[in-house]
């Protein structure tokens, strides 16, 4: 089947539903016969959870199944493995990879991370320093340091870029590649946040050896590759679905609901904004979803991401100061190294705190300004003078 309608997608979800009793049957293994009835990401093709159908028929599928209590992968955990890995195994992995990998990253047996950031590279990530050197015949020897990787600690395979020619500019001779966690020479340390947790880790690169066949893309493409991932990771950062008045603006207006005697005036006008803004950015979303029905997100993601991050630190604050006293008590400083980001069943203070990131995380907001800049709006790009020359010719 290469295109599905929504009257078979229908039938197929019944078919699993009555094959797989979500009441009697283990809940792993109801997501690998989802997976293998192509009802996980229906959009993927046949035989790698999909059935080749549009993207938008999903909704479909995943109300059925909720409807029927069917259990289901948790999205926050493998985050980056459904939002930023899978999409680029889909466009660059060989069949062979496309199968070994798929499956158990959708399922979620199999937590991802992306070793991108580096201590020298993290706005500027083509100047990334970490070393990959064919040494044995089919096999690459990998030498650097990671910085900020989430889910480093529970992850058992990463997204990897490292430089393979460095007598070319930059953005040339970079590599993609898929490194085990599991690896020798992969040492993990955990980096602690404001928030007191450690979300993220540094990560030590030192030996590592990755076989070639964990090569996405063609040797040097690997910017090119890594374009993939991070259109798609603002996608998934920014352009979450969310019901009207959900997410942190449902909290704070929940709050502002059933509390009375916190209001003001004043107050309720920025609530307002809030709300609106809320609202333009969920449908703003909505928009780039469908855009995506037909294709592979652009350079757009960069406003949804971008304005996720300012509602977000905005709501926040906004929470601390409605709630006064009781905003600045902090719920817990226990150093934890946790699965997932809990930003909705924590208090307002770990709110506020964690949102400090979103600028940061998946690209800072001055750099996604600089995309929205160039990329959508055409404007003069800011000047480079460093892309012609060769990586080991710049300052280190
Ligand atoms: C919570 C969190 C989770 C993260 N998870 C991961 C992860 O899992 N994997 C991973 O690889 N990375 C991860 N990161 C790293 C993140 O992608 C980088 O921190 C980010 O890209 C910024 O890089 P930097 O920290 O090196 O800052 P820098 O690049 O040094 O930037 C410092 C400041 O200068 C500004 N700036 C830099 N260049 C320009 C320019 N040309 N024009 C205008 N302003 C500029 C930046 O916007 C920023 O404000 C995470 C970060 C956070 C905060």
């Amino acid at each position: 089947m290469s295109t599905a309608s929504i009257e078979e997608l229908r039938s197929r979800t019944r078919a699993l539903l009555s094959e797989h009793d979500p009441a009697t049957t283990d809940p792993l293994d109801f997501l690998r016969a989802r997976f293998d009835a192509g009802l996980a990401w229906v959009h993927f093709p046949v035989g790698l959870g999909g059935l080749g159908a549009p993207r938008a028929l999903q909704a479909a599928v995943d109300a059925e199944l909720a409807a029927a209590d069917a259990p289901d992968n948790d999205p926050r955990r493998i985050g980056i493995g459904l939002g930023m890995a899978a999409p680029t195994i889909l466009r660059y992995g060989t069949a062979a990879q496309q199968a070994r990998w798929l499956r158990p990253l959708w399922t979620g047996e199999e937590v991802w991370c992306q070793l991108f950031s580096e201590p020298g590279a993290g706005s500027d990530l083509a100047a990334l320093a970490t070393r990959a050197v064919p040494s044995a015949e089919g096999v690459w020897t990998v030498d650097g340091q990671k910085v900020w990787t989430s889910s480093a600690h529970t992850a058992r395979w990463a997204i990897l870029i490292a430089r393979t020619d460095p007598a070319l500019p930059k953005h040339q001779g970079i590599t993609y590649f898929v490194c085990d966690m599991t690896d020798p020479g992969v040492e993990v340390r955990p980096l602690r946040q404001i928030t007191g947790e450690a979300e993220f880790n540094e990560v030590f690169l030192t030996g590592v050896r990755i076989p070639d066949s964990h090569r996405l893309g063609a040797v040097g493409e690997g910017w090119q590759v890594a374009q993939t991932t991070l259109n798609n990771e603002r996608v998934s950062i920014g352009g979450q679905r969310t019901p009207r008045e959900g997410g942190l603006v449902g909290i704070v207006s929940d709050t502002w609901r059933s509390r009375p005697e916190l209001r003001t005036p004043e107050l309720h006008q920025r609530l307002l904004k809030h709300w609106v803004d809320a609202e333009v950015l969920r449908l703003t979303g909505e928009r780039l979803r469908q855009q995506l029905t037909v294709g592979q997100p652009g350079p757009e993601g960069a406003g949804t991401k971008l304005g996720f991050a300012r509602l977000a630190q905005e709501l926040t604050g906004f929470e601390v100061e409605l709630l006064a006293e009781e905003g600045l008590s902090y719920d817990d400083w226990t150093m934890v190294r946790p699965e997932l980001v809990d930003f909705n069943g924590r208090e307002a203070g770990y709110r506020y705190l964690r949102a400090k990131g979103n600028s940061i995380e998946g690209g800072t907001s001055e750099i996604l300004r600089n995309i929205i800049a160039e990329r959508v709006l055409g404007l003069p790009a800011e000047p480079r003078t460093d892309k012609d020359v060769p990586w080991k010719d710049l300052a280190q």
